[in-house]
């Protein structure tokens, strides 16, 4: 086996191209050391390109290379992008944090992974690079092809970054997740949401919930129910009732029956949405110094 660690793009690329199909890029490793290793490894965990964290009017620009340490200690990701920074505090233990990458966790497509489903309900774009150097976006949801399987092909294509919309004065986002234990468990259940108000009224809301599906799954029903309402008491048991009914679960050994499954997607989803909905009010009361 041969196993090249190279320090920029281009690098990254000739040795993607030279090896014509055998090799495929690395970053943390976590997840890739665990199957069948290809003949051939490219390490991209040092490319710059892969490792910023930019704030442009438009846009937080997160490198695919950033750990899930990095991301939950950034303070512009902590601000801007709160769902993110505490799905990726959740994963695994600190050793894992401390090697797992965000392109990683959303390229190897486990259908229960932390950061990707804070990505989706945050809106995240990937920007990719191919071996002819043409770049291509797409919504992180478009990504997965089935279980455990990206459309990506790493012997083949670099997701560069992910470009979020930052959320503004008025807006709100959160993360929760279930799992039978405090570490290193993956989660029953985990759950995102954003978060828009316009005055009181709720005007726009993307909420997010997984494993259900090979991709986080929008709770579609859910945020109709939530689109250009004013929330009050009994909004919060219609939220949950619509949410736990919209989605078809399974139960399984390994997780737990889907009664179980369904129950936690309803409270999660409550929970998350309304935290997402008390930090817009913050914030739009200007008390979170945005
Ligand atoms: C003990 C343990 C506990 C874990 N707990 C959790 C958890 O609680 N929650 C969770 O979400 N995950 C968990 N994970 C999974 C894992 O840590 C994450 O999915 C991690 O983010 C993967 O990133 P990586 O950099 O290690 O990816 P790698 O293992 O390096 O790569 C994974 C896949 O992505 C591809 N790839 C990586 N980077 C790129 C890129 N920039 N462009 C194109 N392809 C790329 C690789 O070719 C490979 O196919 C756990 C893993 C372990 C070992």
């Amino acid at each position: 086996m041969s196993y090249t660690v190279v320090s920029n793009l281009d690098q990254a690329v000739e040795a993607l191209a030279k090896s014509e199909g055998k090799a495929r890029v690395v970053a943390g490793a976590t997840d890739l050391f665990l199957g069948n290793l290809p003949p051939e490894l490219v390490d991209i965990s040092t490319v710059p390109d892969l490792l910023g964290i930019n704030r442009d009017p438009d846009y937080l620009s997160v490198g695919a290379g950033v750990t899930h340490a990095r991301a939950a200690a950034s303070p512009e990701i902590r601000l801007k992008a709160e769902a993110l920074a505490e799905a990726c505090r959740e994963v695994g233990s600190p050793q894992v944090r401390n090697m797992g990458t965000l392109g990683g966790n959303v390229v190897n497509a486990a259908p229960a992974a932390d950061a990707a489903v804070a990505l989706v309900a945050l809106g995240a774009k990937a920007v990719l690079v191919d071996l002819n150097g043409v770049y291509r976006e797409a919504a992180v949801e478009d990504l997965y092809a089935n279980y455990n399987l990206s459309v990506v092909d790493s012997s083949s294509e670099i997701l560069l970054r992910f470009l979020l919309g930052p959320t503004v004065r008025g807006e709100g986002s959160a993360f929760l997740r279930f799992a039978p234990r405090g570490a290193l468990s993956l989660p029953l259940v985990n759950a995102a949401a954003r978060v828009r108000l316009k005055g009181n009224t709720i005007e726009a809301v993307r909420a997010v919930i997984a494993p259900v599906s090979p991709a986080p799954t929008r709770l579609s029903e859910t945020e109709k129910l939530l689109l250009g309402s004013k929330p009050a008491q009994d909004t919060w048991r219609r939220v949950e009732y619509t949410a736990a009914a919209e989605v078809d679960v399974r139960g399984s050994m390994l997780r737990c029956s889907a009664e179980y499954r369904h129950h936690l997607i309803g409270v999660l989803a409550r929970r998350m949405i309304r935290k997402a909905l008390e930090r817009a009010l913050e914030s739009k009361e200007g008390g979170d110094g945005r």
